[in-house]
């Protein structure tokens, strides 16, 4: 079955997904990207290592076209969100300074 890895025979044509027009993240909107066929196609046309469907929580997917490896999702960038404060831990914050000056 895998006789065809790395050939694009055309049937991810079928799961194309256009460019989204907002700028919206492609992989935020589950979308991947096949370097072998060279274009973005949702998770339906993919499935794992072991060829089943591809959901959601799939991390291995394999494009159903070509059957190379996609890539569902950017790498973790490290220290984006690191220093993020949720609303509830600022005023958790606030409230122990506050605290402290009494
Ligand atoms: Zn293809
Ligand atoms: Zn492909």
């Amino acid at each position: 079955m895998h006789k065809d890895r790395g050939i694009c025979k055309d049937t991810c044509k079928e799961y194309k997904v256009r460019k989204p027009r907002d700028g919206t993240s492609r992989y935020l909107s589950g979308q991947v990207r096949c370097q072998i066929c060279g274009v973005f196609i949702t998770r339906q046309g993919c499935h794992d290592k072991e060829e089943n469907p591809a959901n959601d929580e799939t991390v291995d997917l394999y494009c159903n076209c070509c059957n190379c490896m996609v890539r569902s999702k950017p790498r973790n960038k490290p220290g984006i969100e690191r220093n993020k404060k949720t609303p509830q831990e600022e005023y958790d914050e606030l409230k122990k300074t506050n605290q402290k000056t009494f």
